[in-house]
């Protein structure tokens, strides 16, 4: 669905640019021969200035398909096309500005994979990734337009649930459990994961206290037997 948007936006990006690029060259040189050089035009004034603009076109058209697809790599994971860690954390930071200044809260949701080592061990790698991209589907359909969804390291994911209290955040956090918990993975079967989820503190909390004890309630559900849910 993403590439097939993608393909459209790059095809689209094309004609723009090529269309745009060979509608000024032509322009420009009927107004060089009429105004400047005083020759009447022909149908031939045409040909070399549209050319030249499409090359001019397809040329620019190029760099900025390359330079969204740059920024695209810049912002998100390259096996589950979510948010990376370093992108999240730029809108974390936003979201503390914004709870600071203007009140509201929000939480985070830490999950890890249960014994995840043991399905690349038993399936291998590339089925480990697809139980990784599988996961990332599942959640994104779950979660609200609002959240922001990362990959934070290898098989630990983060969401920001803006104006959601710890309460909501636990009921989120659940209902995640329980859909991975359910779900039939292709070759794997069943699989489980552990959450830590904490709401954000504005008196006292900065980045990493928040981080920091999301990871610890998370680490809490691994110690207390793993596939659930624990609170900072
Ligand atoms: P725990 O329940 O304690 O979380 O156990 P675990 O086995 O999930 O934890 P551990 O951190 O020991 O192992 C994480 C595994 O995740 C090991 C690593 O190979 C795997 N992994 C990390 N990134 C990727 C990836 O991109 N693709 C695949 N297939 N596996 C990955
Ligand atoms: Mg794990
Ligand atoms: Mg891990």
């Amino acid at each position: 669905m993403d590439t097939e948007i993608e393909s459209k936006n790059k095809l689209l990006t094309y004609v723009i640019y090529v269309s745009l690029s060979c509608f000024f060259m032509a322009f420009l040189n009927v107004i060089h021969t009429i105004y400047v050089l005083k020759i009447e035009f022909s149908i031939a004034t045409f040909i070399i200035p549209t050319f030249a603009g499409l090359l001019f076109g397809l040329l620019l058209a190029q760099i900025k398909v390359l330079s969204t697809r740059l920024r695209g790599m810049a912002y998100t994971d390259s096996l589950t096309h979510i948010y990376n860690r370093l992108h999240f954390a730029h809108f974390l930071d936003a979201q503390i500005d914004k709870v600071k200044r203007y009140g509201g809260k929000f939480s985070i949701i830490f999950f890890d994979l249960d014994h995840f080592k043991e399905v690349n061990d038993n399936y291998g790698h590339l089925t480990g990734d697809d139980v990784l991209e599988k996961i990332t589907d599942l959640v994104s359909k779950a979660n609200r337009n609002a959240d922001i969804f990362a990959r934070y390291g290898g098989e630990e994911f983060i969401i920001l649930t803006p104006e959601t209290d710890l309460n909501g955040a636990l009921i989120h956090a659940e209902r995640l459990r329980h859909d991975i918990e359910n779900f039939n993975f292709e070759k794997v079967g069943h699989i489980t994961s552990s959450f830590g989820v904490a709401e954000f503190n504005a008196e006292k909390d900065s980045v990493d206290d928040l981080l920091a004890r999301a990871d610890k309630a998370l680490y809490l559900a691994k110690e207390y037997g793993r596939n659930r849910v624990e609170k900072a």
